[in-house]
């Protein structure tokens, strides 16, 4: 770690008696400690920093500089779809009436936000084509197994015991089998053809030999390659006809957005990563929120707590009148109750509904379209210099495997490291797992020409470094505070305590 460039810990900038804060001249220390019982209390001070304000105040600022994220510059980020979050949607979910409000208020209290959540059921169900949504899971992966506790569920209810498969494209993003497994359901892998699309014939053998015992199939697309799935609505029938379920893995949505339906091709459970396909700032964890919506005939499977609309007639004092009013329904005659607590989360969901109001129906037509153009012309601009295993037209993210002149030796992950020295995210890399040097950029529609050419033109001059001073690239990075990291032993042998690492520095 380069400390000179990095800033120093808070504990190596402290000086012993130094303050940042001054306490009135009457503050009576043993007044203060006076109500605590001795056992409780404190045999030696604690060991704080001890920094002056203006101290303290660089070196917060100082490491907020080390973070990256959209608002700092472009990040393609393939499979996460990292979209700008306008400022507005931290505004609103900023705001007292929302951010204060109490999971357990009385509903007569919070109608308002009830009135938001509601909407938003109503606006993803459009957006999907399928009749109900719940927006209680909190992420894509939580949403997965939440469709799958459907799925279950729904063959329960049919006294339907023996379907304990579910089918999954090897192509498939690595939640999706753990959540099978995860809802105790055994995987079972269908083969990709060469262009990375569902292997329809292997999956008709696969319904043949085992159709009675397959709960459904799920699937991404656009599939984890950025490519369009063209034969999905026979895909749908099949499982169909076998008794089987359609689950649509939502993280791609953003190519679809406007375009088409998962509805309509033929799904019926599906998520929504809002925190990709509605803006939210997301990575290092969270936060999400992974709505499930599912077709007619399967809402009695959804979980709680539900937010309802319901219209009263009322006796005024001249004439009767109607009111509209939204009632939360905490324990509806669910089979699957509740999958977290209380209701999700609702700043990400406000983020969401406000950026679905802000776009209006047009607009939010050209999202879909403009993420693949820009990922288009990018595969376009680049396939000279980076190797394009399928080609064609992909959607709204590329796929390239490495450089296409491998002969220095510089990989994927050198590319991706010198990439930093330039000032950007690096894009997705060794995913999906069907190439060896997989290389996934995903521009998201947001970004502008100039952003996008300026990037593309960086991929070409770190492609003409590969030929002409290859080390310079295997070395990097080169300009961010910390350089290469040993990813295995970053992962095994993990430094985390204070101490220690300063005592290795
Ligand atoms: C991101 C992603 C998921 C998982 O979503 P989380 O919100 O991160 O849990 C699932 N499938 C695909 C294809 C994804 O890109």
């Amino acid at each position: 770690m380069n400390r000179t460039l990095y800033g120093n810990l808070i504990f190596e900038l402290s000086k012993k008696g130094r303050k940042g804060y001054s306490l009135p001249q009457d503050y009576d220390r043993a007044h203060t400690t006076a109500e605590l019982p001795e056992a409780l209390r404190r045999k030696e001070a604690a060991r704080l920093p001890e920094c002056d304000e203006l101290t303290v105040v660089r070196h917060y600022t100082n490491l907020s500089h080390n973070n990256f994220g959209v608002n700092d510059g472009f990040y393609p980020l393939g499979s996460c779809t990292m979209k700008y979050n306008p400022i507005i949607n931290e505004e609103i979910a900023g705001m007292k009436a929302f951010a204060g409000l109490h999971p357990l208020q009385p509903a007569v209290t919070c109608q308002g936000a009830l009135e938001v959540y509601y909407n938003l059921q109503q606006s993803l169900a459009e957006l999907a084509g399928l009749k109900e949504f719940t927006l209680n899971p909190c992420a894509g992966a939580h949403g997965e197994l939440t469709g799958l506790m459907v799925i279950r569920a729904y063959h329960e209810s049919r006294k339907d015991t023996g379907r304990t498969k579910v089918l999954i494209p090897d192509s498939a993003h690595g939640t999706n089998p753990a959540s099978a497994a995860v809802c105790g359901l055994e995987v079972v892998e269908v083969k990709s053809l060469a262009d990375g699309t569902v292997d329809v014939e292997h999956l008709r053998q696969l319904l043949n030999e085992m159709g009675g015992e397959v709960a459904g199939m799920m699937m991404t697309n656009p599939n984890t390659l950025g490519i369009f799935e063209p034969q999905v609505l026979e895909i749908t029938a099949m499982v169909h006809e076998a008794g089987g379920l359609m689950y649509y893995d939502g993280a791609n949505l953003n190519a679809l957005l406007g375009e088409c339906r998962p509805g309509d091709m033929g799904f019926d459970v599906m998520h929504i990563n809002l925190h990709k396909t509605f803006s939210t700032p997301h990575g290092g964890g969270g936060p999400g929120s992974g709505p499930v919506g599912v077709r007619e005939g399967l809402e009695q499977f959804l979980p709680t707590p539900r937010v309802n609309k319901i219209v009263v007639n009322c006796d005024g004092e001249n004439e009767p009148y109607e009111w509209e009013g939204y009632v939360i329904d905490r324990e509806a005659d669910s089979a699957l109750g509740s999958v977290g607590s209380f209701f999700g989360n609702f700043a990400v969901m406000l983020k969401a509904y406000v950026y679905i109001l802000s776009l209006g129906s047009e607009n939010i037509k050209q999202v879909g379209p403009l993420a693949t153009l820009n990922a288009n012309y990018i595969k376009e601009c680049l396939k000279g210099d980076y190797l394009l295993p399928i080609g064609g037209l992909c959607k709204h993210e590329v796929v390239f495997d490495g450089l296409v002149d491998k002969s220095s030796g510089v990989t994927t992950m050198d590319v991706a490291k010198r990439l930093l020295d330039y000032g950007y995210h690096a894009p997705t890399i060794y995913f999906p797992l069907l190439f060896h040097e997989s290389l996934m950029i995903e521009p998201t529609e947001n970004e502008s020409k100039e952003t996008i050419d300026a990037f593309i033109d960086v991929m070409h001059k770190i492609a003409g470094e590969a030929k002409t001073d290859p080390e310079l690239v295997k070395t990097a990075p080169h300009n961010t505070p910390i350089g290469r990291v040993d990813d295995v032993l970053a992962a095994k042998q993990p430094v985390t305590t204070y101490w220690k690492s300063i005592a290795e520095s």
